[in-house]
């Protein structure tokens, strides 16, 4: 078996406690220090920063989320003076919902061997050629996954995303040994490559480096036939680092955290309170090593499940299910985040009815989105030409909002079914989970 960093991947249960317990003193007393947003809540709450000393107290720390770093939007949650911030990235959330992250020097270092791990994990050496397809740019993806090649030593590829022919192209003429991008597009590639008539069990490619955004057994199944490699899953997120918090071994039965770099809790929504091992909650996050930007108890949103069986490849890291869900409505299509309030705010602008409901699904392997939306009685009784000019008018606003296009479909007033409890705004029929 081999691993990127046995000592700490294969470590004992005390040993990675003591590296965690240490770890966490030090980073609550270095953002207790260096970010307001810390102080202001840990004095709020009571706790200082002698007051945690190991996992035992992390209840005592208060949460972050997506929502504080909105509000201290771009830089505030820094803990470094720009000259020490080496690069940014940003989330792929569009208007309004972008969110900033700094890393230094170092924290690209750390986030270059926790990618390197995972490359190892899915059966990758120095001698293999990466080719990377997740975007590069602010993007985490692309560069992440590149930083982590370029630590293990392989060959990067940096061939970003889109352009399919010469996906294919490349992947033939310069032998690539691995892909690196999203489960959609591998699925993609599979597809096209298959069309295009490529023999794909000829070609050197046999592991895909696949994460991002949810997907099922039936997509690694069909992206692992159809592209002739062996898929692994791999879970991050810009607010923690990018790619490389927790990744897939040759086991395939849970992603190992990285835990010597981050502690993973899953909590009861409601109460806060962690549940047991294989019990569902919401996966939260705090960063132990960060410089720039080190999150304390970031609620992800995601609800998934973690365990600390043994893992038959020797790895000690606990293991979390893939998301199985969230707690909030965001909905990932094609990659980018929509949130369903964007919309309301879009028809509420346009002074409509904030009847609505949207419909993702999913053709051949692309998410489709559609919005239907009701007209007023007023609107109803428009001309077809002032109908139809709305009617683009909402398309175009929602394209620049959302980011990616929707199709509008306009219904008579009173269709929309109405709920007896919480409107049921999202019908999603990708069967993601
Ligand atoms: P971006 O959209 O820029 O990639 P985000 O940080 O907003 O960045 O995306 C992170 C979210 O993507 C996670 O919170 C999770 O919901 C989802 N995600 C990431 N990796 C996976 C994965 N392997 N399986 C399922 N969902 C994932
Ligand atoms: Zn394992």
């Amino acid at each position: 078996m081999e691993y990127y960093q046995p000592e700490i991947e294969t470590a004992s249960r005390e040993e990675l406690d003591k590296i965690q317990n240490e770890r966490l003193r030090k980073i609550v007393k270095y953002v207790y220090d260096r970010v307001p947003l810390y102080r202001e809540r840990m004095d709020e709450a009571g706790v200082k920063p002698e007051d945690v000393h190991g996992t035992e107290d992390l209840y005592k720390l208060p949460f972050t989320q997506k929502q504080d770093l909105r509000d201290t939007y771009p830089f505030g949650m820094f803990a470094v003076p720009m000259e020490d911030v080496e690069r940014l990235h940003a989330s792929s959330g569009t208007t309004g919902k972008q969110i900033v992250v700094g890393y230094t020097k170092n924290d690209l270092d750390t986030w270059g061997s926790m990618v390197a791990r995972q490359l190892v994990a899915a059966g990758l050496t120095k001698k293999d050629k990466v080719h990377v397809a997740y975007g590069y740019g602010l993007f985490t993806g692309g560069l992440g996954i590149h930083e982590g090649a370029r630590r293990l030593g392989c060959t990067s590829i940096p061939v970003s995303s889109g352009n399919t022919a010469r996906q294919l192209a490349i992947m033939q003429d310069f032998g690539s040994d691995a892909l690196a991008c999203t489960p959609s597009y591998a699925m993609y590639l599979g597809e096209s490559a298959q069309k295009a008539g490529i023999d794909t069990s000829k070609l050197p490619l046999r592991a895909g480096i696949f994460g991002a955004e949810p997907w099922t057994e039936e997509m690694r199944k069909s992206i692992e036939k159809s592209l002739n490699i062996k898929a692994y899953d791999i879970y991050g997120l810009t607010e923690i680092m990018g790619p490389g918090v927790a990744y897939e071994c040759s086991a395939q039965k849970g992603m190992h955290v990285n835990e010597d770099h981050f502690i993973i809790e899953i909590l009861d929504p409601e109460t806060h309170k962690p549940v047991p091992d294989g019990q569902k909650g919401e996966i939260v996050f705090t960063c132990l090593t960060k410089e720039a930007f080190p999150l304390i108890r970031f609620r992800t949103k995601d609800i998934g499940t973690i365990t600390h069986e043994k893992c038959s490849c020797g790895r000690t890291f606990v293991r979390m299910s893939k998301p199985m869900g969230r707690t909030d409505d965001m909905l990932i299509i094609r990659g980018v985040n929509v949130f369903p309030s964007q919309i309301e705010t879009v028809l509420l602008q346009m002074e409509q009815s904030p009847n609505y409901q949207i419909i993702v699904d999913r053709q051949g392997v692309l998410d489709t989105l559609e919005v239907q939306v009701e007209l007023t009685e007023e609107k109803f009784s428009d001309t077809v030409a002032d109908i139809s000019k709305f009617e683009k008018e909402l398309t175009e606003k929602l394209k620049s909002l959302l980011g990616i296009a929707a199709k509008v479909t306009l219904v008579d007033p009173g269709t929309i079914a109405r709920s007896e409890g919480k409107a049921k705004r999202v019908i999603d029929r990708r069967k993601l989970i």
